[in-house]
């Protein structure tokens, strides 16, 4: 487990706070700031209102916990998922809403993981982060650390109007399970091509109430936290190896492959590559087929291609995404052995992340 610390700051003196949210400082880009010499350092967050002043607006009172070491998204791992789940969990009754600034490089996997790891969860957990530092004139990191929090915080007859987890990215709210980061040099990162928006920022924040997840609060939060790394993704392309695959099916103690393959779940029908398969299956390793294509949906047995998949047991998964696809498949083989649940899981939605 990772060191941390936890800070406190009132930004409504004098008045009451409106809410009281918990902001969770992973790092990644939005927390750096230079140093004397010019290198970006991360930040110390109780210097948080020299950065943004405008927080003050907001009437909130606010705790950080920071890790001790911010790390690059790139660093962050089941592990880390653990540990936020475990701080949003152990502090749900506190908090009105939860803001998780995180790496950009990596958010969609820690997003999709805290989507299927916080069951019966009726309050909003929003992620963010930045292109730019915070310190840099042009920074996005202050609408989206800002636009997040106001999120985070705003409540329709006391509800939230928000109750799940997402992504909030350069003025769009997506849903964390069918995001992806889809751009390394403009703001516009984050993409969510087979669902809709759920609320866009402008002069005032439009929420689209019919795709966010509905409010209920009767049951209790419960916490999934158990992963199986035993995982791979493979990723099909044209002129594929025998030795590639083989190599790739048969790593030991394997439990599960996300299979990246064409179009709408297409493979190449070389027997080798169709027995390759069929043995690992055999052998109690869980196939999931998602598609290389951001848009659209598996559909084995639309095309000859991938009729064979069909046959051998590989499990279609639907309009998942990748990032989605493999959190999910860690967590179900850490919860379960038997394959026809795992398969069953696998196929049903947990929190919105596939289309029936
Ligand atoms: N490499 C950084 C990270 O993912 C990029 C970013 O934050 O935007 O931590």
């Amino acid at each position: 487990m990772r060191d941390y610390s936890k800070i406190n700051i009132i930004t409504s003196v004098p008045k009451e706070p409106e809410a009281s949210i918990l902001i969770i400082y992973t790092g990644g880009t939005l927390g750096m700031v230079h140093d004397k010499n010019g290198a970006l350092i991360p930040f110390d967050f109780s210097s948080i209102l020299d950065h943004v002043p405008s927080l003050r607006q907001l009437e909130l009172n606010l705790t950080v916990i920071s890790f001790e070491k911010p790390t690059d998204s790139s660093n962050i791992n089941p592990d880390d998922w653990n540990m936020i789940g475990q701080m949003i969990h152990d502090h749900y009754h506190e908090f009105d809403g939860f803001v998780v600034l995180h790496g950009t490089d990596t958010m969609a996997f820690t997003a999709s993981a805290m989507s299927f790891m916080l069951e019966n969860l009726d309050k909003p957990v929003i992620f963010t982060g930045a292109q730019l530092p915070i310190s840099s004139l042009r920074s996005d990191a202050r609408e989206n650390l800002i636009t997040a929090i106001e999120i985070a915080s705003s409540r329709i007859n006391n509800k939230p109007i928000v109750s799940e987890v997402c992504i909030y990215f350069d003025y769009v709210l997506l849903r964390a399970n069918r995001s992806k980061k889809v751009e390394s040099l403009h703001f516009d990162a984050f993409q969510s091509e087979n669902y809709p928006v759920l609320a866009e920022s402008g002069v005032v924040i439009n929420y689209h109430h019919a795709v966010i997840k509905s409010f209920q609060s009767e049951k209790d939060l419960i916490l999934h936290n158990k992963f199986d790394r035993n995982v791979v993704i493979l990723k099909l392309y044209p002129g594929i190896t025998e030795d590639v695959v083989r190599v790739i099916t048969q790593i030991p103690n394997l439990r599960g492959i996300v299979m990246e393959t064409f179009g709408s779940g297409n493979a190449p029908t070389s027997p080798w590559f169709i027995e390759l398969l069929r043995k690992a299956i055999e052998k109690g390793v869980t196939i999931l087929n998602v598609s290389q294509c951001p848009g659209g949906r598996v559909v084995q047995g639309r095309y000859d291609t991938s009729q064979q998949l069909q046959r051998i047991g590989v499990i279609e998964g639907a309009d998942l995404t990748l990032e989605s696809a493999i959190s999910k498949l860690m967590l179900i083989l850490g919860e379960e052995q038997d394959i026809e649940i795992i398969r069953k899981r696998l196929m049903e939605p947990i929190s919105g992340e596939l289309t029936l």
